[in-house]
């Protein structure tokens, strides 16, 4: 352990994908490498520092007196390039990356308190692409206790099943009927409602997202069952729920919804899945498999947002998906003006001729709506029609409709 000796320097070393490392060298070789590093920080440190290895793969390196900020960059800078040259384990050469924390150490604090403090900085030297070291500030502590918090909140709110689907109807412009709703996630939580933008990155990042996106699907799906059953909803109504990448690249995501339709008895015809353009792009190549046996199994597939993402038009040609829909930023630009020039019209324009259908999102005017209406978009959404609602409160009559 590290003795207590007041003002210095804490440094916590963490191996960037050293699990990674680990599979492709082997169980014994990754053990091996840790007692290389060790060696190496031993060599060139142990007369300046006192060393440590904290759990699986971060060591610490504690440095009394050194404590201006040049002094610091050059610890840094020494460490970096230390652990830059190559390992050989067994013949074979593994350079690895490293991430560091860094605390200045106070004489009136305690040792697991810069061990704590150190190893926050990590995780966010670690989260952030742009650079390899990051020094601890109390901010970074407040943050990352809020998302210690959330998670444990989230974590209660699945266990007492506060996520429930809101329905926002989705209108067909020409006959102005509804012709399908999407779900959209709501957490009462016992501090209040709580919108998804606030939850869904937390519950993503901490994989979460994968059990409250279930519980919605199979509570939107039995919903909708319900309404065609006591013909509240017509027989081809169409669900929309959104996925997240984390659930589409599951491997056993196609059998959860295939199980979730089985359950509640609707028909896979019945439900489309509404996947954010900006994040298909780089996920892992299960996810087009399981687009792929979704739409097989008579899904539908919505790219959401459409048109913020980055994505190519050719790269969208490999995705099997039967609606687009145009994000709202777009339908908020645009004006009796710019209407030929828009990017909805050049969308809308594109998809003639495929059987795709297009849904304005964010409609929150009558003219939007008479605009949208003269470019032949064929479905809209938005607060001008309806807010997503619960659906005891499902508007049986609405004011703008046609
Ligand atoms: P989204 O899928 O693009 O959903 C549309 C969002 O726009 C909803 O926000 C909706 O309330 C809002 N909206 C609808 N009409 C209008 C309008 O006329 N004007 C304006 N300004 N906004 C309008 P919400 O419900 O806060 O959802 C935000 C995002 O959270 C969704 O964007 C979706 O990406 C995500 N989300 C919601 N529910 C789920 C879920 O069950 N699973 C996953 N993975 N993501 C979800
Ligand atoms: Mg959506
Ligand atoms: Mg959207």
């Amino acid at each position: 352990s590290l003795p207590h000796s007041g003002q210095g320097s804490l440094y916590l070393i963490g191996i960037n994908k050293f699990r990674d490392i680990n599979d492709s060298v082997g169980h014994h070789n990754g053990d091996k490498l840790l007692i290389h590093i060790a060696e190496r920080l031993k060599q060139q440190l142990q007369d300046e520092a006192t060393l440590a290895r904290i759990g699986g793969d971060e060591f610490a390196v504690f440095m009394p007196n050194t404590n201006s900020d040049s002094d610091i960059s050059l610890v840094e800078r020494r460490l970096h390039q230390l652990l830059a040259a190559p390992f050989v384990l067994d013949g074979e050469t593994v350079v690895i990356k490293v991430s560091i924390g860094v605390v200045r150490t106070q004489p009136d604090q305690t040792m697991s308190l810069w061990l704590r403090n150190a190893s926050i900085a990590l995780s966010y030297a670690k989260q952030d692409s742009r650079t390899s070291v990051c020094h601890y500030s109390p901010e970074m502590a407040s943050a990352s206790k809020f998302r210690t918090q959330m998670i444990a909140k989230i974590q209660t709110g699945i266990d007492n099943r506060e996520f429930v689907p809101f329905y926002q109807p989705i209108i067909d412009l020409a006959s102005g009927n509804i012709c399908g709703a999407e779900a959209l996630a709501r957490w009462h939580s016992d501090s209040g409602m709580v919108s998804p933008l606030d939850f869904i990155p937390i519950a993503e990042e901490s994989g979460m997202i994968k059990t409250i996106g279930q519980q919605i699907l199979f509570q939107a799906c039995s919903d909708t069952r319900k309404a065609i059953d006591s013909r509240r909803w017509p027989e081809d109504f169409q669900l929309h729920v959104n996925v997240s990448v984390h659930q589409l690249s599951s491997p056993n995501f196609v059998e959860s919804v295939a199980k979730v339709l089985r359950t509640t008895g609707l028909p896979a015809t019945n439900v489309t899945l509404e996947i954010t353009e900006s994040r298909i792009i780089d996920s892992a190549p299960t996810t087009l498999d399981n687009l792929l046996k979704l739409r097989e199994m008579g899904l539908g597939i919505a790219i959401d947002d459409f048109g913020t993402g980055y994505s190519s038009l050719a790269y969208l040609h490999a995705l099997p998906f039967t609606c687009l829909k145009i994000d709202r930023t777009f339908i908020n630009r645009l004006t009796k003006e710019n209407l030929d020039s828009s990017v909805v019209s050049a969308i809308i324009n594109i998809t003639k001729g495929m059987k795709t259908n297009v849904v304005a999102e964010g409609v929150e005017t009558a003219a939007q709506a008479q605009l949208l209406s003269s470019l032949g978009c064929n479905q809209v959404q938005g607060f001008y029609y309806s807010r997503p609602m619960p659906m005891e409160e499902w508007p049986t009559h609405l004011v703008n409709m046609k």
